[in-house]
């Protein structure tokens, strides 16, 4: 279906771009298994996408550039490194087609939060070039090329709410009654990096000083069957937490906060430095988050509601 750039007379003339939005995700549960011999470790997730997103637009172009603004601008390459750059050529590859667009990221999804930010924007582009170049790919061949790229970028395609299995990029929609779930997003001032908290983990279990394993998801599936935000709370769990918390300490005064604040649960976000709080209702997280951003322990305080979709054109 595609044509060359030439060809296309109305994007030419039009400039026409596509515009393409991506939720942030939190991990409600993240079970981290034992480090394999092959340096990974076998994962059970439930992924859950919040309303906080980066937009990516996509116009033509004779080269593959990237510009951006908002989170982590100044500070993230945009070269052949970036998510958005890699998930271009990649698409690219697949449909034989030539990588040629101008695409530019507003970002608000913070950099090395535990939000898979990256990730976000590599399923973005994948969404965007699709619908820029008319290649047409189906969902199940867009999730292939995802898979590729990062564990995330599938569960990113999709959106919702979750299960993720093997390295996270085999997903399964969690099929519950429509609820919206609202939450508090603590932003930190610096990132983490996810190796490190990786690390930092296998070096907590091999002194015997991490709890114990989380293990399977059972619990906050049939949590989120309920309904009820306190019986969900109790159910949030993650096995990074504790190598985040002696990574950056100072987690433990955003926790703290909150939960004096009235937050009904609160975890690390991931790998983290992100921490997240559910909230009873909108009101309820508008509250906490305006205690959060008095206390000072967090660089902002946002509030978010979740399932929303994945990479969508807007
Ligand atoms: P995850 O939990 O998926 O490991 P994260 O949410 O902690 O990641 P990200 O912001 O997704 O953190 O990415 C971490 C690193 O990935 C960045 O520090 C950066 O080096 C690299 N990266 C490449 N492309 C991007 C991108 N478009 N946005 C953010 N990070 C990117």
């Amino acid at each position: 279906a595609w044509r060359p750039d030439g060809d296309d007379d109305r994007t030419r003339r039009t400039g026409s771009a596509v515009k393409v939005r991506v939720p942030a995700k939190i991990n409600l549960h993240l079970g981290v298994g034992p480090l394999r011999p092959d340096g990974y470790h076998e994962l059970n997730t439930v992924y859950h996408a919040i309303s906080i997103y980066d937009e990516l637009t996509a116009r033509r172009g004779d080269t593959l550039t990237l510009t951006m603004e908002g989170e982590g601008a100044g500070e993230l390459a945009l070269d052949e490194t970036n998510l958005v750059i890699r998930a271009a050529r990649a698409l690219a590859a697949h449909a034989r087609v030539p990588a040629h667009a101008r695409l530019h990221l507003r970002k608000q999804i913070p950099l090395a939060g535990g939000l898979a930010g990256g990730s976000a924007d590599a399923a973005a582009a994948l969404v965007a070039c699709d619908a820029l170049w008319g290649t047409g790919l189906s969902r199940d061949e867009l999730a292939e090329i995802a898979a590729g790229l990062g564990s995330d970028v599938p569960f990113l395609l999709h959106g919702g709410t979750a299960l993720g299995t093997g390295h996270g990029e085999s997903v399964s929609p969690v099929l519950a009654r429509p609820t919206t779930w609202h939450w508090v997003v603590a932003v930190a001032e610096r990132g983490l990096s996810t190796p490190a908290v990786y690390h930092e983990l296998d070096r907590l279990r091999a002194e015997s000083a991490a709890p114990a394993p989380l293990g399977p998801a059972d619990d906050l599936l049939a949590a989120l069957r309920q309904r009820d935000p306190a019986v969900l709370g109790a159910a949030l769990g993650n096995d990074l937490q504790a190598a985040a918390l002696a990574l950056r300490p100072a987690l433990a005064d955003v926790l703290k906060v909150a939960q004096a604040a009235g937050a009904l649960a609160g975890i690390v976000s991931g790998s983290g430095p992100t921490c997240v709080f559910l909230a009873a209702d909108a009101a309820h997280g508008g509250r906490i988050a305006a205690e959060l951003a008095a206390a000072g322990v967090c660089r902002e305080a946002r509030t978010a509601h979740g399932p929303v979709p994945g990479a969508r054109v807007i």
